[in-house]
C-alpha cells in the first residue's frame, strides 16, 4: 500500500484526491521505484486542478518528475538500490507519474541521479530547472554569449525563471529578471539578476519592432510578451520559449525574424532526446549554485499538494516546491 495522489473522471469534470492504493495497480513498466521526492510543476497544476488538458486517461496519477530508490528492475540498465530521476515523457499526463510512494515505469526513461546532487536537489531542479537549462543551452547553441549583451527572463520567481536567472549570472550574463511580482526584487537580486522589471511593460500591443534590446531571452510566458520580445530584441538575437503562463497565442509580426535575423528557440522538455538529457544533468552540477537552489526551494507534504495547486495557478508561488514523499 502507498499513499498517492489521484485523479479520477467523474461527470462534473475530473477530481483530484489523497488516496492509497495497493501495488497492484501500478501501471505496466520494467522498473519499480520507491519514490524518494517528487514536485509541482505549472503543469502538475494544470493536471490537478483540471485547468488545462494534461491528463489523457483516466484515473491518473499526476506528477511529472519523481526522484527515487529503484526496488525491481528488468531493464538491463538498473538493478535495486540504484537512485534514479524521472521528468517528463508523459509521465504524470498518460503513464501515472511521481506524487505517490512508489511507480512503475520504463527504464529507459530514467537517467541515474547526477552526481553531486542528492535525490531532494535533483527534485529542487525537477522539470523547471531542466528545462531552464536546455533554454541556456539553445542560447549559447545560437551564439548568445555573456558578452552579445543583455538577457532577459520572464515569469522569473517562479521555477523556470528563477533557475533561469540563477544559472545565466553564474555563467556571467548580465541578467534582467521580469516579473509581475514587484515584491519578489530582493529575491531575484539574491539569485543573480543585475535588474528587475515589471512585466506590465510588456502587455500591451506594441509596435513591428521595438528599440533593440535583448542579446537572448528564456521566456515562461508566452503571448503578448513574447511578441514584445521578439520585437525588442537585438540584430541575431535569441528567444528561448518553453512556457504559456501567460497564454497560448503569439500575436507577433515576422518582422524581427526576416529585418533582424531574429531566431525563436522552441524548448520542449517531455520528449527531449537522452543525449540532451544527460548534457543537460552534467551542466546543472557545474553551472548552479547549490546555495541557490536552497534559497528558491520550499517543501509541500503530499497531504497538502491539492490546496497548493490553487496558488501556483494563480502565480503566488515562489521559485520551486518539492514534495517529501518518502524522503531520504
Ligand atoms: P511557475 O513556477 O508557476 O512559474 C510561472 C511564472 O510565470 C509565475 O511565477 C509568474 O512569474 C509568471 N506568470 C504566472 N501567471 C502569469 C500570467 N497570467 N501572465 C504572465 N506571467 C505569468 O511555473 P513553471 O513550472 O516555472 O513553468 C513556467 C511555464 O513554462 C509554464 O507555462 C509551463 O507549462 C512551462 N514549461 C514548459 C516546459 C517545456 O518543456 N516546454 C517545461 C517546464 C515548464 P512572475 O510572478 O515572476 O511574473
Amino acid at each position: 500500500m502507498f499513499d498517492a495522489v489521484l485523479i479520477e473522471k467523474g461527470d462534473q469534470g475530473s477530481r483530484a484526491s489523497l488516496t492509497t492504493l495497493e501495488e497492484d495497480r501500478l501501471p505496466p513498466g520494467d522498473v519499480t521505484l520507491r519514490v524518494a521526492w517528487s514536485t509541482l510543476n505549472y503543469k502538475d497544476a494544470l493536471a490537478i486542478t483540471g485547468k488545462g488538458p494534461v491528463v489523457r486517461s483516466f484515473p491518473m496519477v499526476p506528477g511529472i518528475d519523481l526522484a527515487g530508490i529503484v526496488e525491481q528492475s528488468d531493464n538491463p540498465g538498473y538493478k535495486p538500490g540504484d537512485k534514479v530521476v524521472l521528468n517528463g515523457w508523459g509521465v504524470g499526463e498518460t503513464h501515472w507519474g511521481g506524487l505517490a510512494g512508489k511507480a512503475r515505469l520504463k527504464g529507459d526513461w530514467l537517467v541515474p541521479l547526477q552526481s553531486p546532487f542528492t535525490l531532494r536537489q535533483a527534485m529542487a531542479i525537477g522539470t523547471a530547472g531542466y528545462t531552464a537549462m536546455l533554454c541556456v543551452m539553445a542560447l549559447e547553441r545560437h551564439g548568445v554569449t555573456p558578452d552579445a549583451g543583455e538577457v532577459l527572463v520572464t515569469g522569473a520567481a517562479g521555477g523556470v525563471g528563477s533557475v533561469a536567472v540563477a544559472l545565466l549570472a553564474k555563467l556571467g550574463y548580465r541578467v534582467v529578471a521580469m516579473t509581475g511580482r514587484r515584491e519578489e526584487a530582493d529575491y531575484l537580486t539574491t539569485l543573480g539578476a543585475g535588474e528587475v522589471i515589471d512585466r506590465g511593460d510588456y502587455t500591451q500591443p506594441g509596435k513591428p519592432l521595438a528599440r533593440e534590446r535583448w542579446a537572448g531571452a528564456v521566456d515562461v510566458v508566452g503571448g503578448q510578451v513574447l511578441a514584445n520580445i521578439c520585437a525588442a530584441m537585438r540584430y541575431r538575437g535569441t528567444v528561448a520559449a518553453c512556457g504559456l503562463a501567460g497564454g497560448m497565442a503569439l500575436p507577433a509580426t515576422v518582422a524581427p525574424f526576416i529585418l533582424r535575423g531574429v531566431t525563436l528557440a522552441g524548448i520542449d522538455s517531455v520528449m527531449c532526446p537522452r543525449a540532451e538529457r544527460l548534457e543537460a544533468w552534467r551542466r546543472l552540477a557545474s553551472d548552479l549554485d547549490p546555495g541557490k537552489l536552497d534559497a528558491l526551494t520550499r517543501e509541500v507534504p503530499l497531504a497538502d499538494v491539492i490546496p497548493t495547486t490553487d496558488l501556483l495557478m494563480a502565480g503566488q508561488v515562489r521559485g520551486r516546491i518539492i514534495v517529501p514523499v518518502n524522503p531520504d
